[in-house]
């Protein structure tokens, strides 16, 4: 079969590869669609990062690099291994793409994202940037009937959304502002207002990335060039939003959150920061302040909602994909196309198939 084979930094081939075979507790997927996401460009870029470089072979995979790229993906079951019982070839999933131990502290507790020997399909194994692609069946939802393959491309990025508004337990009525209006923002400002936000604010420098969050139903979107958005946020709520979301990653962004959610209000992280600030914790001492991470998802609670949510229609997909493009077009068509337009693109998706 056909695949983005990751060999180093700089260096993406669409190379053939042997077919996957099952194990029997796998699927094999003709995969229909996949997403290429920021992680995706830092491996490109600036790695190996999570892809495990040779000579260290990953705890749970045993794989170095090469690995075929791509963790935001779904298909059609092909082939299952003699165990699979949940699933058939025709069906349509969506896999989650978290490897986790099993064994850990954390695994024992469900808290899968906590695992310390975590990989990711497309990272630390093969993904689904490929024709096909062998995924464990019990990290699989199965799609709703009609779910187009572009809304389950942006599924991955969505549970990441649902999980932030899960960590910052936002419910009826209350006041909510995210920080950076990229894919995770934009679903994340779209996952707050089904869980019942009555004000959704989005701070973000680009115009037209505001002017999206204002289709998905802000309440008002702030550019941050033009003044501090903690003033401006505590003038639109009066005391300051009952929970930020920070998913910008800009080093500036986390300590801003924190600033602008209200005394006793939640602060969620998801940005990943790329440099480090000064920060004065008294104002979360005086305001008891609640500070939330947010790394990855979980299966059966995060990315199981996500599908039901993108399924429904209650989270939209389709206006986040800025363009669609063939597995053979994937290192000038994706990679290298990211990189020059960076500001203007919110989501590639690849179809391996057309
Ligand atoms: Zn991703
Ligand atoms: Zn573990």
């Amino acid at each position: 079969m056909k695949a983005a084979v990751y060999h180093g930094q700089r260096d993406i081939r669409i190379e053939s590869v042997p077919d996957p075979t099952p194990g029997p507790n796998d699927l094999v997927l003709k995969v229909g669609v996949c997403g290429i996401c920021g992680t995706d460009l830092e491996e490109y870029t600036i790695g190996p990062l999570f892809i495990p470089d040779k000579g260290k072979p990953h705890p749970l995979t045993g794989k170095t690099l090469p690995v075929v790229m791509g963790h935001e993906f779904s298909g059609e079951v092909v082939e299952v291994g003699s165990g699979v019982t949940r699933f058939k070839p025709g069906d349509r999933v969506g896999p989650d793409i978290l490897l986790t131990c099993g064994e850990c502290y954390w695994c024992k507790r469900h808290q899968l994202a906590l695992c310390p020997n975590q990989g990711a399909l497309g990272l630390a194994g093969d993904g689904g940037l490929a024709e096909y692609c062998v995924v464990p069946e019990f990290m699989c939802i199965p799609l709703p009937n009609g779910m187009s393959w572009a809304a389950a491309a942006v599924a991955e990025p969505t549970s990441v959304a649902v999980r932030a508004v899960r960590r910052g337990q936002v419910t009826v009525g209350e006041k909510v502002a995210i920080f950076g209006g990229g894919a995770i923002g934009q679903l994340a400002a779209q996952a707050s207002r089904v869980a019942g936000a009555s004000e959704v604010y989005v701070v973000e420098p680009q115009a037209n990335r505001r002017a999206l969050a204002e289709q998905f139903g802000a309440t008002a979107t702030f550019d941050p060039k033009t003044g501090d958005p903690v003033e401006w946020l505590f003038e639109q709520t009066g005391i300051g939003p009952d929970v930020t979301i920070e998913a910008a990653g800009a080093p500036v962004a986390a300590p801003a959150a924190i600033d602008a959610v209200r005394p006793g209000g939640r602060a969620v992280i998801v940005g990943i920061p790329t440099g480090s600030v000064e920060f004065n914790f008294l104002q979360v001492v005086k305001g008891e302040k609640n500070v939330h991470g947010v790394i990855s998802h979980v299966y059966d609670e995060d990315y199981k909602n996500a599908i039901w949510l993108l399924g429904e229609g209650r989270i939209q997909a389709e206006p986040l994909i800025t363009r669609r493009i063939a597995l053979d077009d994937v290192v000038t068509g994706g990679f290298d196309w990211l990189l020059n337009h960076q500001s203007d693109t919110l989501k590639i998706i690849v179809e391996p198939g057309a």
